[in-house]
């Protein structure tokens, strides 16, 4: 792929959908102590400017789990490359994803943190794909839905590339 990435969401809509996803999820979790839970490394940026709206007693854990490798098919199968430190037994647990896809990867976790025993367990994710879905997926709170387009860019890359792009942009196949 040699094509240059085209801005698809810019940071002003990125930053709405962030203070939108952020006023939902401070009024559902008043009085609590959320465990928020990261999925690497697609959801660091997003899950840094979400924080810092939550004005919650919050905590954060973040999970490595494997996905796409250098094509732009996940391989349906997911594994935990790098766990949680914290127990989440009893906690409200809120994961932090970038995008859900074919559904594959979030249903993979959300199945192996609900083993656990959170107290509660909901899904944040800043984008979604529904065309591209394969398993069925509630996302509790939803930044934004996307055309079926490859994205790169506010912490997604293609290759490790293009995390650092302020805007959602997409690269042309
Ligand atoms: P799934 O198909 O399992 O729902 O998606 C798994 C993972 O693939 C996502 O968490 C994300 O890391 C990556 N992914 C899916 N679609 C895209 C995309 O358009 N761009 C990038 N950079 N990663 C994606
Ligand atoms: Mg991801």
């Amino acid at each position: 792929m040699t094509s240059q990435p085209e801005i698809l969401i810019t940071s002003d809509e990125i930053r709405n959908a962030v203070a939108r996803l952020a006023g939902e999820i401070k009024r559902d979790y008043e009085g609590k102590q959320p465990l928020l839970v990261g999925v690497l490394k697609g959801s660091f940026v997003f899950m840094a400017d979400l924080i810092r709206q939550l004005d919650l007693p919050l905590e954060v854990e973040l999970i490595t789990l494997s996905s796409y490798g250098a094509a732009r098919e996940a391989s349906g199968k997911v594994r935990v490359v790098q766990g949680l430190r914290a127990a989440i037994k009893g906690r409200d647990v809120l994961v932090i994803e970038d995008i859900v896809d074919t559904g594959n990867t979030i249903s993979f976790l959300l199945d192996y943190l609900r083993k656990e025993e959170p107290a509660s367990l909901k899904l944040c994710s800043l984008t979604d794909k529904p065309s591209r879905r394969r398993v069925p997926v509630s996302i509790d709170y939803l930044g934004v839905v996307l055309p079926d387009k490859f994205i790169v860019g506010y912490g997604l890359d293609w290759n490790e590339k293009f995390r650092y792009l302020p805007d959602i942009c997409f690269l042309e196949e």
